[in-house]
């Protein structure tokens, strides 16, 4: 009678087991992010002096890295510079990971030819402008900022006519630009009967930006110095009759907007059809008029964008200070 003996369970079946376990655990499970989510922190600088429409200037914050849109005007750069200081803190050197100008108009592009030769101040990184321009004015202003730029090895990208183009402009930030949509000359022949300056087609050719960082909930955009046509034409363009990614890329999740032309009106005979716009299509949370209250063309349309809106959807800078999100500092 031969003994039978149970065979034992094999060691290195068990090893084999033990090893597909651990390897399945470490392949299966979601790797997690290696930072916890975080918030923006958006800052609507008051760029005048005094009380007036100056021109435009947001700071963007996001784990403490700082990126701009337009600069406000060169002239009044010093006040912005000490707002931008106090705002980061410290005594070093304040790096700008990228600055985008919506338009060649001085309101805008001023302030960051400042800070692009301010090399005490500042580090530009990268700055993004639009390509082309329809006076000889902006076109100064473009090789004066190109020049800086070459000067102090700033990196400069011209954009050209867009169309949704997605910028990353690192660190968990991010833009997508919207328009123009059209030439200087193609919008003043397509627009011909609107019988519009130079300067004021300028502002309706302003590159739209909306910001995206990993809170995809506090979203903000930018329209530069676009007025109600302007804004209309974007409508029309990303919106209405378009794909809903398209649509939803320009007017969903969005937090704050940037009114445009600082929310200011030489005239105010559109003000309604604009408020439609804004009321239909671009709805935000908050907001921001970084034109002021003692501004004549301002005060013309204040009371009517509060109706038309409600006074706790605007925010306005008031002079010398700036917002933080939702908060006046
Ligand atoms: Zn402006």
């Amino acid at each position: 009678m031969t003994k039978t003996t149970k065979k034992p369970f094999s060691l290195s079946l068990l090893l084999t087991a033990a090893f597909l376990l651990i390897a399945m655990y470490v392949y299966c499970i979601p790797v997690k992010a290696a930072t916890t989510p975080a918030a923006p922190k958006y800052y609507f600088l008051n760029v005048a002096t005094g009380g007036g429409q100056k021109g435009s200037a947001t700071l963007i914050e996001f784990r403490s890295k700082y990126y701009l849109v337009d600069g406000g005007p060169g002239n009044l750069y010093k006040g912005t510079r000490d707002k931008i200081k106090a705002i980061v803190g410290g005594t070093q050197k304040i790096t700008i990971e990228a600055a985008i100008v919506t338009h060649n108009h001085s309101d805008h592009i001023g302030g960051i030819i400042e800070m692009v030769k301010d090399t005490s101040t500042f580090t530009v990184k990268q700055v993004y402008r639009p390509k082309t321009t329809g006076t000889s004015v902006s076109q100064n202003y473009i090789n004066e900022l190109d020049s800086a730029c070459k000067k102090v090895g700033t990196a400069i990208k011209p954009l050209s006519i867009q169309s949704m183009e997605p910028l990353n402009l690192g660190y968990g930030v991010g833009v997508r630009i919207f328009g123009p949509t059209l030439t200087f000359n193609q919008w003043k022949s397509k627009y011909a009967n609107l019988n519009e300056s130079a300067s004021r087609i300028e502002n309706n050719l302003s590159m739209v930006v909306k910001v995206y960082t990993s809170d995809y909930n506090n979203n903000l955009i930018i329209l530069g110095d676009l007025h109600y046509e302007g804004l209309k034409r974007a409508i029309e363009t990303y919106s209405l009759g378009s794909d809903p990614i398209c649509k939803s890329l320009f007017l969903g999740d969005v937090k704050y907007c940037v009114f445009g032309h600082h929310g200011a009106r030489t005239s105010s005979k559109n003000i309604a059809v604009e408020l439609d716009l804004y009321k239909t299509y671009l709805k935000a949370d908050k907001y921001i008029m970084t034109c002021q209250k003692t501004n004549i063309a301002w005060a013309e349309n204040y009371q009517k964008i509060v109706n038309g809106l409600g006074a706790n959807k605007i925010l306005n800078v008031t002079a010398g200070k700036w917002i933080v999100n939702s908060t006046v500092k």
